[in-house]
């Protein structure tokens, strides 16, 4: 029998089409790259412009399925490609520029990328790639003439001049669901960037089931300031979810320091923000500095790392925003859960709502999730049994770009995270798998380590890995930055940590140190550690 239902494509192009009869004001904001000034367009007028950047893609000569990089930061320009690229079955291959150089041009050569969108600031690193991205035919500058960079560059072509002379009219092609959208490397801890496309299925369904009360509460009304880079898994599909409902965009730009986003919070009232816990650290130590509060902000949502309860404190305390923790992956599209204000949470004594608030949530609808024991069995929902953390959904890998597929034939994801499931289905995670310390027979967690250890007034940063020890297997170590002018010992460390954790858990030393390494994302990266203190319990 024929399906009584019409098949539609879901096509990231029928979100934008939906933005312009829908909501055409709705106000996308951007602090411009070139001079920190602030931009001001609409849905409406972006769409226009996606539109010239379609026609002027295909005068250039792309192809379906070609990949079109962009290295940019959050701003209209991005905005617009994305739609552009995507809408006319191109790929749009966002590139983190804060990853080294040997990753960039491995991943420039991988995805063979014909044509990057840059922002002006990160010219130079396509500078310093010159002559080894073979695939490379076109380099196209986010900026107006005025501001061309002076660089040795070849094809070199300026964004507005790109644009200009192109119709605002186009018709987006009726492209297959499953056709490839738009394509995002891992930023792994070991081995090289593994790439994830994304179809227009995936990332319209996405979009979908991040707006409701219980995802990230995205309204007509919403003021959204995404610190979450463009780059950084399609800005967790933020900029796709807003064509939907009409909600404000305030874009950062390339300043995402505590200063620049306060000024954007005071200008803009953003509703919701959205980032991951590095770049909140930052703004919440300038308001302490400068003595102001937020008004405007509802809800924080911070995502990648694990929110310190300091932190989820900090903005609840002073500032009357709720942090809604939130976990994914670049896998993921990203969103898997999210721990979402509600009524009963509401209700909760503020110590009880916080321990809630530090879970990393519920799976929003599409995510199915179960934890698992190395053999394979599934484990209680308990809240204390912890597993592998196994995922499946409509917007989660099959296979990564260019490679063998990596779902299990019953179509599960091993996420690489260890974590417990409660009755109430809050996920929470307890590590990664590489990374959780097994001390004789006993587990020991060194995120939720890290997060007491960062509750001492004078620690900026904690890092825990687990290292060599003779009798024990493997023993826990505090890595510790201090804060600008503050001190502290070792013992008054552990003398902070001890009342809060089980005795075992304690680490055996506390090493300080000025700096830590991190991956392009702002993740610890502990393997160079657990190598450099390989030997520091063995001596
Ligand atoms: P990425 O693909 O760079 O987004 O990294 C995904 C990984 O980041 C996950 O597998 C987790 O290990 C970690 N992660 C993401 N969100 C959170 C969170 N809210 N809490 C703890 N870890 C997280």
């Amino acid at each position: 029998m024929l399906a009584p239902m019409m098949k539609t494509p879901l096509l990231i192009s029928s979100l934008l089409e939906f933005g312009v009869v829908s909501h055409p004001d709705a106000e996308i904001v951007s602090r411009k790259v070139e001079d920190g000034s602030i931009h001001r367009t609409t849905q409406g007028e972006a769409a226009k412009r996606a539109k010239q950047l379609a026609n002027a893609l295909l005068n250039w000569g792309v192809k379906p399925g070609d990949r079109i990089a962009t290295l940019a930061w959050n701003t209209w320009r991005h905005y617009e490609a994305y739609y552009a690229t995507t809408g006319i079955g191109t790929v749009c291959h966002t590139i983190n520029p804060r990853l080294f150089p040997e990753q960039l041009e491995y991943i420039f050569n991988h995805a063979e990328d014909r044509m990057v969108f840059v922002d002006l600031n990160l010219v130079p690193l396509l500078e310093n790639l010159e002559g080894k991205l073979p695939h490379l035919q076109a380099i196209v500058v986010m900026t107006d003439s005025d501001n061309m960079p002076d660089s040795k560059l070849q094809n070199l072509i300026c964004y507005e001049d790109f644009i200009a002379a192109h119709s605002t009219e186009f018709e987006w092609p009726r492209l297959d669901e499953d056709t490839d959208c738009s394509l995002c490397y891992t930023s792994g801890t070991t081995g090289n960037p593994k790439g994830v496309m994304y179809t227009h299925r995936s990332t319209v369904l996405h979009a979908i089931a991040s707006l409701p009360q219980q995802a990230l509460n995205i309204s007509q009304d919403s003021v959204i300031l995404p610190v979450v880079p463009m780059f950084h898994v399609n800005c967790w599909g933020i900029p796709y979810a807003v064509t939907i409902t009409g909600a404000k965009l305030v874009f950062p730009g390339a300043a995402m320091d505590g200063k620049s986003l306060w000024e954007l919070i005071v200008s803009e009232k953003p509703t919701l923000l959205a980032g991951v816990p590095t770049v909140w650290l930052g703004l919440l130590n300038y308001l302490d500095s400068i003595n102001e509060t937020m008004e405007s902000v509802d809800s924080v949502v911070v995502g990648g790392s694990a929110a310190p309860l300091s932190m989820i404190k900090a903005f609840d305390e002073k500032h009357g925003a709720f942090l809604l923790h939130a976990w994914g992956m670049t896998e993921m599209s990203p969103i898997g859960t999210i721990n979402a204000p509600n009524k009963q949470l509401n209700a909760l004594p503020a110590s009880e709502r916080y321990e809630i608030q530090r879970k990393q949530g519920k799976p929003v609808f599409g995510v199915e999730m179960k934890i698992i024991d190395d053999d394979g069995n599934e484990l209680p929902r308990d809240g204390k049994a912890y597993g592998r953390l196994m995922v499946r959904g409509p917007w989660i890998v099959n296979a990564y770009y260019k490679s063998d597929k990596v779902a299990t034939e019953d179509g599960w994801f091993d996420t690489g995270d260890v974590a417990n499931i409660d009755p109430d289905n809050y996920m929470q995670i307890v590590d990664r798998s590489k990374d959780v310390i097994k001390s004789g027979g006993e587990w020991i967690s060194s995120i939720d380590l890290e997060n007491v250890a960062v509750g001492h007034p004078a620690v900026a940063e904690a890092c825990v890995i687990g290292i060599p020890h003779e009798k024990w297997q493997e023993r826990p170590l505090l890595l510790v930055i201090l804060k600008e002018g503050a001190s502290a010992t070792r013992e008054d460390i552990l003398e902070f940590l001890e009342p809060q954790l089980a005795k075992f858990w304690l680490p055996d030393d506390v090493v300080f140190r000025d700096e830590l390494p991190h991956t392009a994302t702002g993740k610890l990266l502990k393997v160079p550690m657990r190598e450099e203190y390989a030997s520091h319990y063995l001596k």
